[in-house]
């Protein structure tokens, strides 16, 4: 029986298709990370082969602009030849020893000269890892238990985190997900994003009991949504007046919106940062760091353990090193640019269809809400017309072009998205958004 279920876009993607009847015969749902299967946007989730520069390639043997990025680590493009060049050297001598080594102590090093407040950093493999780690060291240092997070901010599957989150969750309309017991969340207080006074009254109320604030530097994971002027400031002030850390995280927004991340366009210095994506270069390396102070808390400079058999691993600090050292000014330059050009053309299209929508940017992050009012949180996040969203992304996906599946979810561009790329884009966007302006609910 076929995996895909009812769908009113039935294109013709039988390689897909039959990968993915395998996946779910041995796999939950057929993936491996919940959004990659489409169910929000519905049909057959493309299995690619391989990816070239701004292209990714499908096992139908069709090219895709690819506007997902890896959800953003591939801001060089696909298979660049250095970071494959360093890669390839790394392997050859070996893939993890368990032991120190040094790609490391490079890499961190390279982390605490791009990032000011990041004085130590600790390596880890996934994002949830870090801020998983960053909030047990937050408790451990402060010796309270109460987070607070915000609604449509997501940090990784961490059990205590998983309240009102956003990405996959948001996608699913989750407002929780079952296997999180009270206990687990019980500790978490959700806020609305970019509501200081929310903020202020919870401090009010829990006095003594909050260890951390964990907010997205700039939130992507409920489509782009920035901190309004002063937001991340006034986080800050707020945790210090009432002895709480500031915890920015940095997975999605780390060395992809500057040299610094979010860091480098706000300037506001947190407590401990955590990152991801970008600085594994593709490969499975993420990090918390921060005040000097907090860190030597982490065993085993301190009680507050933490460990990894993988971390550190070789091969994925020898991929992050060589695309950290590619980023320079330059790249950021190029990678705004052709962000910024590819904003206007997906606007100018949907105006000319006279569809309600907003272009919502964090430096090079963006996504569009087909709403006609500015998202400022995650419930205006959800009051946009997402239907239309849907048949949008499928007329470009048969036009060749990527989107994330869900409109949920930012979009990403690398330095390797040359003209003949945004061109593939502007070509198939009048149709797109004409499809966007036909949908029904
Ligand atoms: N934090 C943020 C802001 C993220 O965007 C993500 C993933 O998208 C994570 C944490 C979790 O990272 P990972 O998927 O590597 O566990």
């Amino acid at each position: 029986m076929s995996a895909q279920s009812e769908t009113p876009y039935p294109y013709d993607a039988p390689a897909s298709q039959a990968l993915f009847d395998r996946a779910s015969a041995v796999t939950p749902g057929g993936v491996n990370s919940p959004v990659r299967a489409f169910r929000a946007v519905g049909g057959t989730p493309r299995f690619m082969v391989s990816g070239r520069g701004p292209y990714l390639t499908d096992a139908d043997g069709r090219e895709y602009v690819d506007l997902v990025c890896s959800w953003g680590p591939m801001i060089l493009g696909h298979a660049h030849p250095e970071v494959i060049a360093a890669v390839q050297e790394a392997v050859a001598r070996g893939t993890s020893f368990g032991t120190p080594g040094a790609g490391e102590v490079a890499l961190a090093e390279e982390i605490v000269a791009r990032v000011e407040p990041v004085e130590q950093v600790r390596l880890v493999s996934s994002g949830t890892e870090a801020t998983m780690s960053a909030i047990r060291l937050a408790r451990g240092f402060t010796g309270r238990s109460k987070v607070i997070k915000f609604a449509g901010c997501y940090h990784g599957h961490v059990d205590a985190l998983l309240a009102a989150a956003g990405s996959g969750v948001a996608t699913f309309a989750l407002p929780d997900t079952p296997g999180v017991t009270g206990a687990q969340a019980g500790d978490t207080i959700v806020l609305p994003y970019n509501d200081l006074e929310a903020v202020q009254e919870a401090f009010h109320r829990h006095p003594g009991e909050i260890a951390c604030v964990i907010t997205e530097a700039s939130p992507g994971n409920m489509g782009v949504v920035p901190p309004d002027p002063g937001f991340n400031q006034g986080l800050r002030d707020a945790c210090h007046k009432n002895g709480a850390l500031y915890i920015s995280d940095e997975v999605m927004t780390g060395f992809r919106t500057s040299r610094a991340g979010w860091y480098g366009v706000d300037g506001v210095k947190p407590d401990l940062m955590t990152f991801g994506k970008v600085m594994g270069g593709g490969f499975p390396a993420a990090a918390f760091g921060g005040r000097a102070d907090v860190m030597a808390h982490l065993a085993p400079a301190g009680p507050v353990y933490q460990a990894g058999t993988l971390s550190g691993n070789p091969v994925a600090t020898a991929a992050g090193l060589a695309q950290l050292r590619l980023l320079d000014d330059a790249a950021y330059d190029t990678v705004n640019a052709v962000s910024a050009q590819i904003q206007g053309l997906v606007g100018e299209a949907l105006s000319k269809e006279g569809v309600a929508h907003r272009v919502q940017t964090a430096s090079n992050m963006f996504s569009v809400f087909f709403t006609d009012r500015q998202v400022r949180d995650y419930d205006d996040a959800r009051r946009q017309e997402s239907f239309r969203f849907t048949a949008f992304f499928h007329s470009l996906l048969s036009n060749g072009v990527y989107l994330p599946p869900s409109s949920f979810e930012s979009w990403f561009v690398s330095t390797a998205h040359d003209e003949r790329a945004v061109q593939k884009i502007a070509d198939a966007l009048p149709a797109a958004a004409r499809a966007a302006a036909e949908a029904t609910a």
